[in-house]
């Protein structure tokens, strides 16, 4: 009897033994150890927040971003394929192996026009009429791949099964590149997608909003008959005209659409000179609704008025989409997982600097001077109002993954979004601050679902049985539309190489400011 027992005891010892060799700290532990991971990381996320910043690319044109991010996941043993889907400075970036797998992604283009010296709380910008980092899209990859990069290391010295995926949003201005990437299948076998943006809080949220979030951007091309314009008007076909009537037709009708609806056209394309019949015009319309068959009735009023156009005009339309977005509709499984997380996190602690420089430019814009927030938002559902709101292709995303969209607090309150105000903060402690708190709290969520199978789990019950439980996803776009990859090309090539004399170097100055010469902050007397 002593011996069987004896003999028992072994075989539990020997069944023990491989399971603790495994054994991981518990997850409140790990994320102790991310937190600290990503404090220690903070000169790296600082130098890839004004390392983007400089380099100030439009949408498609992405190129020294591309590079540079994708450089450093390389270095740091993710396994890079550059130009996915067609879309030549997208990239996926994977390590680890099987699941879980957690997927980042957040944008990497600019703004036309938003050329600005960081931490100075007035118009001044490095170089006029370039283009520059006015909705803060700079920081996002510092946010994902600060904490992808302390993932991978906690992966590897915990051995964490799973794998990390690292996306970019290239030429989100343009709407240009989500439906494209969901064609191409690159998140057929991502679980969870965690996906951050830049703004003045911390928070997070879920489910559609009440808001025309959704649209088909779409360029009209009239052909028509050159001719002289005095000599034998007789013989041209006017383009423009044809362009004119649409935009007529359009506004007439506008009066008997659904008050949801929001459309907005600009004419791309006039002709050449008045002596000569226009033979070519173009105009680009986005139209904006709540859901995918609003949006989709929308579009197919728009291609009416523009047959309609060429039927009084004698002249012929072609288009193209060039861009595309299904509303977001967000996890709130996923939300709710995060938000604990946000609320572990807090928000970053800001100096008398930075409150100065958000109340001076508050002030400079004359807006409400109250200068940077103090408390994290709280998860809240979504407003059953109509409201006003812009689009953003991962819309289309969070349709086919549970998703949730982080927002960081890298910028000032309080700001117009899209010019040289949002660009103010987007290389100052108050960015760099914001996206270390941004990179926490990605990273503390990717744990709960790299560590719990059945946290993945309940968050596709839920995308089927309710987040997604009455409409599937149909994409806007056709199956032999392309992304619009040469846009913004001339007006990148014009500015680049005196942009280039601003790039950031690392290696000579600690930040971007010390290399501009910027008083931190700079603010009127
Ligand atoms: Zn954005």
């Amino acid at each position: 009897m002593r011996q069987r027992k004896l003999w028992m005891f072994f075989v539990v010892l020997l069944l023990a033994v491989p399971l603790c060799s495994q054994a991981q700290p518990n997850l409140a532990e790990l994320k102790k150890e991310a937190m600290h991971a990503v404090d220690a990381r903070q000169v790296f996320t600082q130098q890839m927040v004004d390392q983007i910043f400089s380099y100030a690319e439009l949408g498609f044109q992405e190129f020294e971003t591309s590079r540079f991010v994708t450089d450093i996941l390389e270095k740091n043993g993710f396994k890079v394929e550059r130009g996915v889907a067609g879309v030549p400075t997208a990239w996926v970036a994977t390590y680890g192996s099987g699941k879980p797998v957690i997927a980042f992604i957040t944008d990497i283009d600019c703004i036309p026009r938003a050329s600005q010296k960081p931490g100075v709380a007035y118009h001044d910008p490095i170089i006029e009429g370039a283009p520059g980092h006015g909705e803060g899209h700079n920081s996002g990859q510092a946010v994902n791949v600060t904490a992808a990069l302390v993932l991978r290391e906690m992966m590897e010295k915990h051995r964490i099964a799973g794998t990390l995926k690292v996306f970019p949003g290239v030429a989100e201005e343009l709407l240009g590149t989500k439906a494209f990437y969901v064609r191409a299948e690159l998140f057929k076998d991502v679980d969870i997608v965690l996906g951050s943006h830049v703004n003045d809080s911390l928070g997070t949220g879920y489910g559609q909003t009440f808001s025309p979030q959704g649209l088909v951007s779409v360029q009209y091309y009239f052909h028509g008959r050159a001719a002289h314009a005095a000599g034998a008007p007789w013989d041209g076909r006017s383009a423009l005209d044809a362009v004119e009537l649409m935009d007529v037709g359009w506004n007439f009708r506008r009066e008997h659409l659904r008050l949801a609806q929001r459309s907005h056209y600009v004419i791309i394309n006039g002709g050449d000179q008045p002596n000569v019949v226009p033979s070519e015009a173009g105009v680009w319309y986005y139209f904006r609704e709540l859901d995918y068959p609003h949006i989709k009735d929308l579009y197919e009023l728009g291609n009416t008025m523009a047959q309609a156009a060429t039927m009084m005009t004698g002249t012929t339309v072609s288009r193209r989409i060039v861009g595309s977005a299904w509303p977001g509709n967000f996890s709130k499984f996923v939300a709710e997982v995060q938000q604990k997380n946000i609320e572990v996190v807090g928000m970053p602690q800001w100096s008398e600097a930075d409150q100065t420089l958000a109340k001076a430019l508050q002030k400079e814009i004359g807006a409400k001077v109250d200068g940077l927030k103090v408390k994290v938002d709280e998860l809240k559902a979504p407003s059953p109002e109509t409201e006003a709101g812009g689009s953003d292709d991962v819309g289309d995303i969070s349709w086919n993954v549970p998703m949730v969209y982080l927002r960081y607090p890298a910028n000032i309150p309080n700001t117009p979004g899209h010019s040289w105000v949002d660009a103010v903060a987007m290389a100052t402690p108050i960015a760099h601050k914001g996206s270390t708190a941004g990179a926490k709290v990605q990273a503390l969520t990717a744990l709960d679902f790299l560590l719990s199978p059945d946290l993945v789990k309940q968050a596709w019950d839920y995308f089927h049985t309710v987040q997604t439980k009455d409409m599937k996803y149909t994409p806007l776009i056709g199956p032999d539309d392309q992304p619009a990859i040469e846009f913004n090309k001339e007006k990148m090539d014009k500015f680049r190489p005196e942009m280039k004399k601003y790039y950031y170097d690392p290696a000579k100055y600690k930040t971007y400011l010390e290399q501009l010469g910027i008083q931190y902050p700079t603010v009127r007397k």
